[in-house]
């Protein structure tokens, strides 16, 4: 029995009108729905209590009972049948409340319920995909294999033994205000109602075995390291012949020898030698499509960021691409001979070779190149 107040598990002040405490509850089921909390306990005991909280508030007579006495005063008699609060009667609330039970109907592990025909969910599979910078920008259709556990052949289904195919077992406690019964899944067929009777003998408890399986994923042009990819459907199948899990891609990066990724742009050291960035020259630059040549103009300082327009990655949610930066260094000569020793001495006092202040400004200028 939830030790919550019901007003503040829905939080909702006492005077709250009918339509407050139904739009409270919406909220909730939504924010803790399984599939947007997947394997998160916590979430799932929330949904529950506000399950619970909801049908005692929404119910006129059960909320002047809950006014007057608290908790206590759930259990005593009326309700359910004498009895208290039951998970069949948490998922006949999800009709009036979302229209659609069936999208709700999925959680409880598939409570047996009336039909005996509570659908269950199979466990989300998590694999890594790894992909080249290229594949990243252009998307790519990848075959991965991987196992997952499906349906065996031959698999026969009986009635549970344990809850007579309710899927849900009750426990009375005996209270001073009188009777007080829970409902919980149960425990030997986790709420479906029904057990496994005859399978093949590599088949686990649930009738399932593991399989490999190849599938084809699609990966969008723009996705980068980190990101997810959910697959509807294709994980673990549910046990009893329930939906199957989601199966989930996380992207991982392959490093590019050249290059490397800054959110959507893509960046590039170009190395020039100190004749090269004085007298200007055509150069070959890697990009993720291929080489292509810039032009690099004569006095080119090291420092500057020349920008190659949407040789970057697309914007994975919307318009536009990101650029290649193309950021310039000038190597400075580590080993001289004694010619060029002597050349390089000429130069020493040259005015032309000495830092002006138009140069010296360029760097400031750099500051509103990335701004
Ligand atoms: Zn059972």
């Amino acid at each position: 029995m939830s030790k919550r107040d019901f007003y503040d598990v829905l939080g909702v002040s006492r005077s709250a009108s009918a339509d407050e405490i139904k739009k409270a509850y919406r909220k909730l089921a939504i924010k803790y729905h399984p599939d947007k909390n997947p394997g998160d306990k916590e979430a799932e005991e929330n949904f529950k209590e506000a399950a619970e909280a909801y049908d005692v508030l929404s119910n006129t007579e059960k909320k002047q009972r809950y006014d007057q006495f608290g908790h206590a005063g759930m259990g005593g008699g009326g309700g359910y049948g004498g009895g208290g609060f039951s998970m069949d009667d948490i998922f006949s609330q999800f009709g009036d409340i979302f229209g659609d039970g069936d999208v709700f109907g999925s959680f409880f592990g598939g409570g047996g319920g009336r039909g005996g025909s509570r659908r269950s969910v199979g466990s989300n599979i998590r694999i890594k995909l790894k992909l080249t910078l290229s594949e990243m920008k252009a998307g790519v259709e990848k075959k991965v294999k991987y196992r997952r556990m499906v349906e065996a052949d031959g698999v026969k289904y009986g009635t549970c033994k344990q809850c007579n195919g309710q899927g849900s077992v009750r426990r009375v406690t005996n209270t001073f205000l009188g009777q007080m019964a829970t409902s919980s899944p149960c425990p030997v067929c986790n709420g479906l109602g029904k057990m496994v009777e005859s399978k093949p003998k590599d088949a686990n408890e649930q009738g399932l075995i593991s399989q490999e399986v190849e599938t084809s994923i699609r990966i969008p042009g723009g996705v980068a390291e980190g990101m997810q990819l959910s697959m509807n459907g294709k994980g673990n199948a549910g046990p009893g012949g329930g939906s199957a899990g989601d199966l989930i891609v996380l992207i991982e990066g392959i490093e590019h020898e050249d290059l490397t990724r800054d959110g959507n742009n893509v960046l590039y050291n170009l190395w020039l030698s100190f004749p090269q960035a004085a007298l200007g020259d055509s150069v070959e630059v890697p990009t993720l499509e291929g080489k292509v040549r810039i032009k690099i103009d004569a006095g080119t300082q090291a420092g500057k960021v020349l920008r190659l327009k949407g040789k970057g990655f697309p914007e994975i949610n919307g318009y536009g691409t990101g650029d290649q930066l193309v950021v310039v260094n000038v190597f400075v000569p580590t080993k001289l001979n004694s010619e060029e020793k002597a050349m390089m001495e000429k130069f020493l006092n040259a005015e032309n070779f000495k830092p002006n202040d138009k140069e010296k400004s360029f760097f400031d200028k750099m500051k509103d190149f990335f701004s």
